[in-house]
């Protein structure tokens, strides 16, 4: 290929920097394909750390490690362990397995705190961009210790990576979050951290078979989840809304959360809302007759050519309907602009921009390196 790839200048319109640098200090079993592979990475890394009172690993994916049992774990460690699925949507732990909420509430009880953030987040940021990343949108912030570790670091002039946030309903409640907010319409125009609206995730993940799906998964015969209804969608954003938070962003993996989505922006255009610019992350499965609803919304789905990598494990579970994942093309042709981010699997636009020109399953699935570019903020290319 003698495509002109930039080497940098990319912005990660979905990425997790103040929650995935934890990877920096946990244990890294991404690369293991198998349960015994990722055993000894797991041995080595707590043998490397004796002390610590938790170990978390990332990388489990259940189609190639299978499900790690109580007994496996114990044979590890008697501390305590959380495995986390690559999904980022589940994990496993002695009690067996925890999905969504449940798994987010470990997730985030267990997050660094905030003189551990001050020192991740530049560290991830240098990673980010070594690949070419200047600007990143980090897609849930759901503890003050990652809001205060982000102005500080801002404040301090150290973001090297241009941050926009987007928060978990929790922080709504919060009254030192919403001082942050009353502060920031003072805020600098040479800031390089900005809060931008509310994320919620309305469905799971495919791997986790928690993604809200119309047809049946073909082996466990059910649809995944919803996790809010259509009502506490419209009530949380209109809540976030009226705080100032603009853009509101939804995660839709299945294509009964993608039609979930746009039946709430529906719903809040109806009651005079401007829906142009709002969010569908991932907007993973979309059925053909969401497109037109898409652009009618001015609706913006933010998605992730990288995810390609996992399409070879889905056919057990979607069958036919996996040709309903990615359409950029019928997306771009109906007028749609779609944005692209990594989701940190793995991080880096470059990676993105091959699996969505020479690396695409379908044909719904290739699209032009300028439109490549464009999705990941280069415009203006001659
Ligand atoms: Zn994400």
């Amino acid at each position: 290929m003698s495509l002109n790839i930039p080497e940098s200048g990319y912005t990660d319109h979905h990425t997790h920097p103040s929650s995935r640098c934890r990877i920096l200090t946990e244990c890294d079993a991404r690369a293991a394909s198998t349960w015994d592979e990722a055993r000894e990475l797991i041995a080595a890394h707590i043998a490397a750390n004796p002390n610590r009172d938790l170990y978390v690993v990332h990388g489990w994916n259940q189609s190639t490690w299978g499900t790690p049992a109580a007994a496996d774990l114990d044979a590890l460690t008697k501390k305590e362990i959380i495995v986390i699925n690559v999904s980022y949507h589940g994990a496993v732990t002695r009690k067996g397995i925890v999905t969504e909420k449940d798994y987010e509430e470990l997730a985030i009880a267990t997050l660094p705190r905030y003189d551990d953030l001050l020192v991740a987040i530049p560290k991830y940021h240098a990673y980010l961009s070594s690949l070419g990343v200047v600007a990143a949108h980090d897609m849930h912030l759901a503890t003050m210790d990652q809001v205060d570790a982000y102005r500080e670091l801002d404040r301090r002039g150290e973001l090297a990576i241009d941050t926009t946030a987007f928060v978990n309903p929790c922080l709504l409640d919060d009254p030192r979050f919403l001082a942050v907010i009353a502060s920031e319409a003072k805020q600098s125009p040479s800031s390089h951290f900005r809060l931008a609206g509310l994320k919620l995730f309305l469905d799971g993940a495919i791997g986790v078979r928690t993604a809200f799906v119309s047809e049946p998964y073909l082996d466990t015969h059910d649809h995944g989840m919803l996790r809010h209804s259509k009502d506490e969608c419209v009530a949380l954003i209109r809540k976030s809304l009226a705080l100032g938070l603009a853009v509101p962003a939804i995660h839709a993996i299945g294509d009964a959360a993608v039609s979930t989505v746009l039946d709430v922006y529906e719903e809040l255009k109806a009651q005079g809302h401007d829906t142009r610019g709002w969010r569908i992350e991932h907007c993973e499965m979309v059925r053909p007759s969401d497109i037109p609803r898409i652009a009618a919304l001015g609706a913006v789905p933010v998605m992730q050519p990288n995810f390609h990598w996992d399409l070879d494990h889905y056919g057990d579970r979607l069958g036919e309907n996996l040709r309903l994942i990615n359409p950029f093309r019928p997306l771009i042709d109906a007028g749609i602009k779609i944005l692209f981010g990594s989701d940190g699997m793995p991080e880096g636009p470059k990676v993105g921009i091959e699996y969505a020109m020479s690396r695409a399953r379908f044909p719904e699935q290739a699209i032009a390196l300028e439109e490549a570019l464009t999705a990941y903020g280069i415009t203006g290319l001659d």
